[in-house]
């Protein structure tokens, strides 16, 4: 079974590339040793940097492997595409300056209160996922993938991570954490950048 080693401690991460895998008898491990390794400043304008930059120093502790990074977030239109590369700590007084991540539900109370005067039709954004697979230290590839949706004001559903909660998805009328992991990797970002880095990974083989 193919194995493809992920550099996240991002547990929600974890499971959805797990649940995208699944299909493709593909089996998805952390990075040996990731919760040990020094943490990467996430300090890039765009997802792209980040993803670059995180799979390029994680992948020199796995000599010869290619290693993948995701970066990823929430860009909501009414607040200008924010959180975008700021979605982990959107709690932070200044999350373009945070260092930490904040937790998860503070992040969702934020969102919840930035879009408070926002009508339902202009509650429009979209998740983004940018993979980076590099190996030795250097990029081979980036993937990219993107689901459009709708910002809640009340949370549903108790499956996923981060803001899955409060993204409602129309196609199929429930929030991303009312679906199961692999069923969000049908409809997700991370699932559709994954499919790519699949559809790279056939091609070089
Ligand atoms: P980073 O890629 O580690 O910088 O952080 C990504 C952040 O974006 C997460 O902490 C979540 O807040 C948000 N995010 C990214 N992908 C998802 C998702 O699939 N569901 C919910 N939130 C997500």
């Amino acid at each position: 079974m193919k194995r493809v080693l992920i550099a996240t401690s991002n547990p929600g991460k974890l499971r959805d590339f797990a649940g995208a895998a699944l299909s493709h008898g593909i089996e998805i491990a952390s990075l040996p040793g990731f919760a040990s390794l020094p943490a990467v400043a996430e300090d890039g304008l765009t997802f792209e940097d980040n993803a670059r930059k995180k799979a390029e120093f994680y992948s020199r502790f796995a000599p010869g492997e290619i290693v993948l990074a995701d970066d990823s977030g929430l860009e909501v239109d009414a607040l200008g595409g924010a959180p975008g590369v700021h979605s982990a700590r959107y709690a932070a007084d200044e999350p373009h300056k945070a260092e930490n991540n904040t937790d998860d539900e503070a992040n969702n109370v934020r969102l919840v209160r930035e879009l408070k005067a926002v009508p339902p039709e202009k509650r429009t954004g979209r998740f983004v996922c940018v993979i980076a697979a590099a190996r030795d230290g250097k990029t081979l590839a980036v993937f990219r993938g993107k689901a459009e949706g709708i910002i809640l004001d009340n949370p549903r559903g108790h499956n996923g991570f981060g803001y899955d909660p409060l993204f409602y998805f129309p196609q199929i009328r429930k929030t991303f954490a009312e679906l199961t992991a692999q069923e969000k990797a049908g409809y997700s970002h991370r699932g559709a950048a994954f499919r790519q880095f699949l559809g790279w990974c056939d091609e070089r083989s």
